[in-house]
């Protein structure tokens, strides 16, 4: 079975890619790790669709389970939804060597994954993401959390699962708009790490993605796991060179907040906010330009207008970043195509333009 090895300061797992690879995996991790009881925090879409298939893989095993179904969306991101699911664990007696199986998107991973790290201070996790999203990134690195009044993923913890099993099965449910959700992302690492991802992309060009081009589609992923793997292993606390991960992100995350998070997915923000950051390496001195992601426009079609999104809470919006330190505007740029550095630009006048390329292509 194609897989990567992640290493981190404590542990190291497998990442396991392939179609039709779930019933195989789970098996390899029970075998590994037998218990006798386990919890599958899933979806309630993906298990809408694909109960069958989840039930006779855990059917098979010798322990019981218990499935929980997670709301579709990112209000289940909530301390309310982490406080449900962590009583029923705790009144169903649930052990420190239970194993909890995350099966869903980025919602259910960082959901799951944080009630995996807080329970009994920790209980075996093993994500199975289903989003290309999740499957690229969101599941690689150790992030958990949910969000809190005053701002996303501000209550969380670093927490690495004992497995990934990344079956590429599940794609065939996923919506359309979910795949430029992930699609962006991949074409983060070719802009900061590889360059045959771009061409390597065009696969999402095509109709059914799945059924033509299943085997560049599995490679594809594995690059992306590699390169996100590498760079988490590099900087597990996120203190340096995991920032890189950020590149189009300064932007994307303020425009999500300014639109208020409905308008905009994530990966729409980050196709735009790549763009901006584009611009702004641009008219900073480097030799770049945005035809690359230019080529994959086409998959994207914007539900926000510039009028949703106002120049000056953009500004405001980016300072209350995470990643803004004090009054400096702090930014993921490129120095060179695949030469990601972190720089502090204060001119407004080019960030500004930089927000008139997304404007640009919204109009
Ligand atoms: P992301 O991974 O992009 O963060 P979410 O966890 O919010 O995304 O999932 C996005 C949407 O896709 C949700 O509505 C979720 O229910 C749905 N979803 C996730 N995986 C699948 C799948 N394999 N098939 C169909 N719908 C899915
Ligand atoms: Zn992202």
């Amino acid at each position: 079975m194609p897989s990567i090895q992640i290493k981190t300061s404590s542990c190291s797992y497998p990442f396991l890619c392939g179609s039709n690879i779930l019933e195989a995996s789970v098996k390899k991790y029970t075998d590994q790790m037998p218990f006798s009881r386990c919890y599958i925090l899933v979806d309630e879409n993906v298990w809408a669709f694909h109960k069958a298939r989840i039930r006779a893989v855990f059917d098979d095993c010798p322990a019981e389970y218990i499935v929980e179904q997670i709301p579709a969306g990112e209000q289940s991101k909530s301390v309310k939804q982490w406080n449900l699911l962590l009583d029923k664990l705790l009144e169903s007696g649930v052990r420190r060597n239970t194993p909890l199986f995350a099966v869903g998107g980025g919602v259910t991973g960082d959901l799951a994954g944080f009630v995996a790290a807080s329970a009994l201070r920790g209980i075996p996790l093993v994500h199975l993401p289903t989003t290309l999203l999740a499957m690229v990134d969101s599941s690689i690195g150790g992030k958990t959390g949910i969000n809190h009044a005053t701002g996303k993923n501000l209550i969380g913890a670093f927490y690495q699962p004992q497995m990934v099993i990344a079956d590429l099965q599940f794609l065939h449910t996923l919506p359309e708009r979910e795949w430029g959700n992930g699609l962006s992302e991949i074409l983060k690492y070719g802009a900061i790490q590889d360059a045959s991802i771009f061409e390597r992309s065009a696969i999402f060009k095509k109709p059914e993605p799945l059924q033509t081009s299943q085997k560049s589609l599995e490679d594809l992923v594995l690059t992306c796991a590699q390169i996100k793997a590498d760079i988490v292993e590099a900087d597990e606390y996120e203190a340096g060179q995991r920032a890189y991960l950020n590149f189009g992100h300064t932007f994307a995350h303020a425009m999500e907040k300014v639109a208020d998070f409905n308008n905009l997915n994530h990966g729409e923000a980050v196709y735009l906010g790549m763009l901006a950051a584009l611009k702004l390496s641009e008219t900073t001195g480097a030799p770049v330009n945005d035809s690359l992601l230019q080529n994959f426009r086409s998959l994207y079609s914007f539900r926000v207008s510039e009028d949703m999104l106002p120049i000056k809470q953009l500004m405001a919006a980016m300072k209350s970043d995470k990643k803004v330190i004090d009054e400096n505007y702090r930014f993921v740029l490129l120095n060179n195509w695949q030469q990601p550095e972190l720089k502090t630009v204060n001119n407004h006048e080019l960030i500004e333009q930089a927000w008139n390329s997304v404007y640009q292509e919204l109009r």
